[in-house]
């Protein structure tokens, strides 16, 4: 049976099927991503975010690590995203909570796949759009860039 827990001998920090990964697991991208097949259910869509992760940051040094919480709040990246990094002090919460403060300023992940240019700040006062707060996103992405 192909969805017996023991048959499924799975080399990734981060499986469904290993119940303490799912809370404690650290991925760094390069790492093995769950090879199991889901069937009806259908791939989590964390792990298709590992695999994205992957490919975006294969060419990046230290990338830092991302757990199940991280890739659950991920819904964009690019070869600009970054993880926690091992020697810093961020807290999983923190890199959180900025991930859904950059979510909320309005447009920035499709901005960060280079889809869309950021609006100018002309055009947000014309329409009596409140300007985000965009200033703290940037602070945090150099941040982690830097470490
Ligand atoms: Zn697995």
């Amino acid at each position: 049976m192909s969805n017996c827990p023991s048959f499924d001998r799975c080399s990734s920090p981060l499986c469904p099927m290993d119940e303490e990964s799912l809370t404690k697991g650290q991925w760094f991208p390069g790492e093995a991503i769950c090879q199991r097949h889901w069937g009806q259910e259908g791939t989590p869509a964390w792990i298709k975010r590992q695999r994205r992760l992957n490919r975006r940051l294969r060419e990046v040094k230290d990338p830092g690590y991302f757990t199940v919480s991280m890739l659950k709040v991920l819904h964009g990246s690019s070869v600009r995203t970054r993880g926690i990094d091992p020697n810093s002090r961020q807290s999983e919460e923190a890199w959180i909570s900025g991930r859904l403060a950059d979510r909320a300023s309005t447009g920035n992940e499709a901005r960060e796949r280079g889809e869309i240019q950021p609006p100018s700040p002309g055009l947000a006062q014309e329409s009596g759009e409140a300007t985000p707060a965009g200033s703290v996103d940037k602070e945090v992405e150099r941040e982690v860039a830097s470490g």
